[in-house]
């Protein structure tokens, strides 16, 4: 009889259930999921929830395959030398192999007065409070979204389609991935919503009141609603763990997903910096890492080596409300091409990936090992300009 192998995955997210289902192709693991809450989130809906078209959560049931154990509850520290973790509630639990899956959150809001007044949006109770907030609001009270990536500019298309009256401080460019041409349609698009879009240098908030921001050119504009989009952070966990990450706070692992402190322990989604060199925060990186953790835990278990990730962008896709978006296609080093769907079409593929992103893992509860992805060597070529880049590097400033 072979040894039983316990697995404890840390995030209900997109990377963790991914990788919860995958690990259930051998019967002889046990998998444990802790995530804070008891439903799934779908955070690409974040935006709509606000906007009143979406709640943005799903039933673990119709997500994670049968015979996971999920644990409703936060991990407080990671004790690597015990292989256990701590748990909000009180008591720990064991593991043979760790899956950190923690996700991402918004970034610290640094900017005076932001902390205090402004909303932030990227986890379910910063969407709910936000959407009570704008709720509460009269129906012609000036809203301002900092932030012009694709959260910020999907909000603020949410609010203006609800008849609300947003202005969009991108703090540069609107959308910064977006090729020119994606992005000259998005900022039409939201023109016709009523969107005031301020870019530029000096579109900066440098300052947020209770019912104004300031801007990096003197400007002060009303706001009696500020919404903070711009950046993203992580949990600290693995810092606070004594584990080694990277400057946001991923944790660091080799291009197998592995921690470079520790074999037991390997990382997927946005909490990962594979080779410090992490990819693209999104539920499609997510998934498809928390499938190639998995396959790393179970090449482990089984004595195999396990192979370096590979894995390509087809694209970044935005919605601009409901009835627009952009599906903007990218190369295989994830720069946007020239090519791009807008307009309904746009809207209709955006739709979809929301939906597949949910679907590709209630496929992989039913059928674990089932989810592929597009995977080409372009990594290989970057992970070698960036080490290229980093030799190079005192030789120039010397
Ligand atoms: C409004 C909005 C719109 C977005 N739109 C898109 C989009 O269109 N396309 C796209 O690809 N991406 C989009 N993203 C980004 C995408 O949501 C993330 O990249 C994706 O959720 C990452 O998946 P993940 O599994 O790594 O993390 P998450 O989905 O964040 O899941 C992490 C889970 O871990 C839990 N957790 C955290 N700390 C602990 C702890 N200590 N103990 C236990 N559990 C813990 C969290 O509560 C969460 O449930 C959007 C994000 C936002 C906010």
């Amino acid at each position: 009889m072979t040894e039983n192998t316990d697995v404890v995955v840390i995030g209900g997210g997109y990377a963790g259930v991914m990788a919860a289902n995958r690990l259930t192709q051998r019967e002889d693991v046990t998998v444990t999921l802790i995530n804070p809450r008891p439903t799934f989130v779908a955070r690409l809906r974040l935006h709509q929830l606000v906007g009143g078209s979406h709640d943005a959560v799903v039933d673990y049931g119709e997500v994670l395959a049968e015979g996971i154990r999920l644990v409703v509850d936060t991990v407080t520290r990671i004790d690597a030398a015990e292989r256990s973790v701590t748990l909000a509630k009180g008591g720990m639990v064991g593991y043979d192999y760790l899956v950190y899956a923690v996700g991402s959150g918004s970034a610290d809001r640094c900017v005076p007065g932001a902390a205090e007044f402004a909303y932030p949006i990227a986890t379910l109770e910063a969407a709910q409070q936000l959407r009570s907030v704008v709720d509460a609001a009269p129906a012609t009270a000036a809203m301002t979204v900092v932030g012009a990536g694709p959260t910020g500019i999907e909000t603020v298309a949410e609010l203006a389609e609800l008849g609300r009256r947003v202005t969009l401080v991108c703090g540069g460019v609107l959308g910064p991935y977006l090729h020119p041409r994606a992005r000259r349609v998005a900022s039409k698009r939201l023109a016709t919503l009523g969107v005031t879009v301020l870019d530029g240098p000096d579109a900066k908030v440098t300052a947020v009141t209770r019912d104004a921001v300031q801007l990096g050119d003197g400007r002060t504009l009303p706001s009696r609603v500020t919404i903070w989009t711009a950046g993203f952070g992580v949990p600290d966990l693995a810092a606070r763990s004594g584990l080694s990450t990277d400057a946001v706070g991923r944790l660091l692992t080799d291009e197998t997903l592995t921690a470079v402190d520790d074999v037991r322990i390997i990382a997927a989604g946005d909490s990962a910096a594979p080779s410090d060199l992490p990819f693209r925060m999104s539920a499609y990186a997510a998934g498809c890492l928390g499938a190639h953790a998995a396959d790393t835990v179970l090449d482990r278990i089984a004595g195999k080596r396990p192979a370096p990730i590979k894995l390509s962008f087809p694209a970044m896709c935005i919605s601009l409300g409901r009835r627009a978006g952009i599906y903007q296609l990218a190369h295989l080093d994830d720069t946007a091409m020239r090519l791009f769907l807008g307009g309904r079409p746009g809207a209709k593929l955006k739709e979809l990936s929301c939906t597949y992103s949910v679907k590709h893992l209630a496929n992989e509860a039913r059928k674990p090992g089932s989810h592929t992805w597009l995977k080409n060597d372009k990594r290989q070529q970057l992970l070698r300009a960036k080490r290229g880049q980093a030799l190079a590097t005192p030789e120039r400033s010397a």
